[in-house]
């Protein structure tokens, strides 16, 4: 299987019934990035820009977030989707004093300490306009849970637009806007979200952790994390529907895009990328190449009519 899987890398992601989805890759640095390319990915789905932060002595500049955008799209040719600042939660900076929190992932953290610190947030969306000259750039906000939100993020990224057009400096015009999808609110309000995004992309390790009230990192409880709990897949298919009804892409960068037993299930369901570790690009492709795609999405929508995970596992067997 090993060999098969490596002879077959460079094939694009089409099913048997010629349905063409996006298999990208997630990266953390641009080492990440060096790798993900040598596995044939059609783009990067998420770049978390964190370690520019973590591994600093100071908030990372413009400048030094212009070069590593830039690089980023460079090296990789398809798109880029790199994520504002996700930190807080369990995530510090060692030169921001955050206060203690009872809740910390319930907290100050992601989009709204962007939003907090709106100079900070300023200087990345420039840094990612900038950069969206030298390739594709796609920018991805985190944790989003209110429309005010989002049009707040929206609106910082007009004003940095119109910073760039009044020093005639150069960058895409037509720049994709994204959201994750990784709070129970953006689920529920995903239709009307859909309306000033470009794409949506699920976050599953979150989003399975705040739809069941499960924290990601506790052993104790790690047998209720479950990704195939009915209500975290009807909230992924939720997702879709409303995504497609405003005729936006929605993708996954969680981990379950990686897991081979959701694969089939997650087509069905016209997830229309999914976004893997690296080394879990050629195996993702090659199960999307030997799948019916209508065939995917007749047994996907048994899933939308059961509530128990021992009929979710009948299911899941049919593929
Ligand atoms: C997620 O929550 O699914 C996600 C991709 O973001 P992170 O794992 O960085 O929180
Ligand atoms: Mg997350």
């Amino acid at each position: 299987r090993e060999k098969l899987l490596k002879e077959n890398a460079h094939l694009e992601a089409i099913t048997k019934d010629n349905k063409r989805v996006l298999v990208y890759s997630n990266v953390g640095n641009i080492e990440d990035i060096k790798n993900a390319v040598k596995c044939y990915i059609d783009g990067i789905g998420l770049f978390r820009s964190e370690f520019l932060y973590m591994e600093n002595s100071h908030f990372p500049t413009e400048e030094e977030q212009f070069e590593v955008y830039k690089e980023a799209v460079q090296i990789c040719t398809g798109e880029v989707i790199i994520r504002t600042l996700d930190i807080g939660g369990d995530k510090e900076l060692s030169y921001y004093e955050f206060d203690k929190e009872e809740n910390p992932f319930l907290g100050f953290r992601a989009i709204r300490i962007s939003l907090h610190l709106k100079d900070m947030f300023k200087e990345q969306l420039r840094a990612l306009l900038r950069a969206s000259a030298f390739g594709y750039v796609s920018i991805m906000y985190p944790m989003i849970i209110s429309l005010e939100e989002l049009l707040e993020a929206n609106s910082i990224l007009d004003e940095c637009k119109k910073e760039l057009d009044s020093q005639n400096i150069a960058y895409n015009k037509d720049i994709k806007v994204g959201m994750m999808i990784e709070t129970p609110a953006s689920v529920m309000e995903a239709e009307a979200f859909a309306k000033y995004v470009d794409f949506f992309s699920i976050g599953t390790n979150d989003l399975t952790q705040y739809m069941l009230a499960v924290d990601r990192g506790n052993d104790k409880i790690a047998d209720m994390y479950d990704s195939f709990n009915p209500a975290v897949l009807h909230a992924i298919q939720k997702v879709i529907d409303a995504g497609h009804k405003e005729n936006i892409v929605v993708g996954m960068c969680g981990e379950f895009a990686s897991d081979e037993r959701a694969c089939k299930m997650l087509l069905g369901m016209d997830l229309d990328e999914f976004s893997v570790a690296f080394t879990q690009v050629a195996a993702i492709k090659s199960i999307i190449r030997e799948s019916d795609f209508e065939k995917c999405k007749e047994i996907s929508e048994k899933i939308r009519f059961v509530h128990s995970k021992k009929e979710v596992n009948e299911i899941l067997n049919m593929f």
